[in-house]
């Protein structure tokens, strides 16, 4: 069986919600992963801000809004009276819900119940959707099978379990339709994977049921060889190893989830970046195979914050790294880049919650300095340390940029620099002149 997941554009409207349809409907049993409707989970942490703000009246202004965006869908999309009604009646009982919020205490805890709404009603309304054109689908619900541990890490065991009972419960459906982003969390609580969070509900549950193929359905064609949201003229690629679609994700892709190519790797699922408005097109397959001496893809991460580290203690001193990385360790900050010389380390950060804290903690080991607002361009490919001229080639790309960081060798597949938030753009346009034109 294979798992289609279909994101916040591809069930944007009443039209986009038909084309699903008619995409997923070809006889063969699957799993349907959706997101909510474009735009819905910003409204929601819009009202969420409200109510954190005991501002009711935003709140209810905001609520109402976007309740008749989804009327007017719900009459675009049934075409009989019954279903227009149903499906008025369920999302109406949603809207009713999150106006309940403006009346009681408003916590993180009521937040993460806010945010579920958006993909518990774009599931039940393809649901009866198919139903109301005689397709035999089910709702999975994912607040009964999807659950994170108690250090908010997905439950591989219990999310198998619970989801063979729901599918064993429902075996004659042909489409089963789930929510992607919400679970529940070790205590029993509505939560969520994280903003962007559907293509990792959509690989888990690739590897919970051992699929044939997870494909991630989105508004462009596979994974670009750069943020198509800076640079002109990106192309598709067409193949990618598990290893750098990750890396690609997790800085900065946002067309995946960083964390969504692990349980797909882990279980050796391929995994199809597809196109919902051009479905003929091939996407990207990311799979176990490399293709040799070549250099994919690059992307950017923001929102970097370096810190270097000097002492005169380092020189030959074991032990130095252990503690500056324990410092990070202590206030559960994970560092994305490191580079070392005899003199001093410099790492890099996105979460500077506790940034004042460590900083503290580090100057007992050296002089501190930080820059802040960098941002990390990470180019993939198979960067095998014998294949000669790629790191070159990547670091002539950016002569004429300030780089205040280089990472090579960390795997076979990368070359990572840090530079200032001010250059991304022109750092991204000379790498794609330089390695793709
Ligand atoms: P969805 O709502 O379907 O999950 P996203 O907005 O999360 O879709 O991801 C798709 C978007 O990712 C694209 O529209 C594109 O702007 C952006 N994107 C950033 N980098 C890339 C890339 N390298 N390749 C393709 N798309 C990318
Ligand atoms: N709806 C959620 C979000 O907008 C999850 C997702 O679309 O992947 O973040
Ligand atoms: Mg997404």
């Amino acid at each position: 069986m294979k798992v289609l997941k279909f994101g916040g554009t591809s069930v944007g409207s009443a039209q986009r919600m038909k084309d699903v349809a008619k995409l997923i409907c070809d006889g063969e049993q699957k799993i349907v992963v959706l997101s909510a409707m474009s735009g819905t989970t910003n409204t929601l942490v819009e009202i969420s801000d409200y109510l954190y703000k005991k501002n009711s009246d935003g709140a209810n202004e905001t609520i109402n809004a976007l309740e008749k965006k989804y009327m007017k869908v719900i009459d675009e999309l049934y075409s009989t009276e019954t279903y227009k009604q149903k499906a008025a009646e369920i999302v109406k009982s949603h809207f009713d819900y999150i106006r309940s919020f403006t009346k009681d205490l408003f916590t993180m805890f009521e937040e993460k119940v806010v945010l579920a709404q958006g993909e518990l009603m774009s599931t039940a309304m393809v649901n009866l959707y198919l139903n109301e054109t005689g397709v035999k689908s089910e709702l999975l619900p994912a607040l009964e099978f999807m659950r994170t541990d108690r250090n908010a890490e997905p439950d591989p065991v219990y999310i198998k379990e619970k989801l063979s009972a729901q599918l064993a419960a429902k075996p004659d459906a042909t489409i089963y339709i789930t929510q992607g982003f919400i679970c529940r969390n070790a205590y029993g609580e509505i939560d969520n994977l994280q903003r962007g969070g559907s293509d990792y509900s959509a690989s888990l549950i690739g590897a919970a049921i051992m699929a044939d193929e997870i494909q991630i359905w989105t508004d462009i064609d596979g994974m670009h060889n750069n943020d198509p949201r800076y640079v002109d003229n990106t192309k598709p690629v067409r193949n990618l190893h598990f290893e750098e679609a990750a890396e690609l994700a997790y800085f900065g892709a946002k067309i995946l989830h960083p964390t969504c190519i692990l349980p797909a790797k882990l279980n050796n699922i391929p995994v199809r970046l597809l196109n919902t408005m051009e479905p003929e097109a091939p996407g990207t397959l990311i799979y176990n195979q490399t293709e040799s001496s070549k250099i994919k893809a690059v992307a950017a991460k923001d929102g970097i914050t370096a810190i270097k580290i000097k002492s005169g203690r380092m020189l030959l001193a074991y032990g130095f790294l252990r503690k500056v990385f324990e410092i990070f360790e202590s206030y559960q900050t994970a560092i994305d880049m490191v580079t070392t010389s005899e003199v001093g380390v410099s790492v890099t950060i996105d979460n500077t919650k506790h940034l004042t804290e460590i900083l503290d903690d580090l100057k007992k080991f050296g002089t501190v300095t930080v820059d802040k607002d960098m941002v990390i361009i990470c180019v993939v490919g198979d960067m095998e340390w014998s294949n000669v001229g790629f790191e070159s080639k990547a670091v002539e790309a950016l002569r004429n940029i300030p780089v205040r960081m280089i990472s090579y060798g960390g795997s076979n597949y990368n070359i990572s620099f840090l530079v200032k938030s001010e250059d991304k753009k022109a750092a991204l346009q000379a790498l794609s002149a330089s390695l793709f034109e």
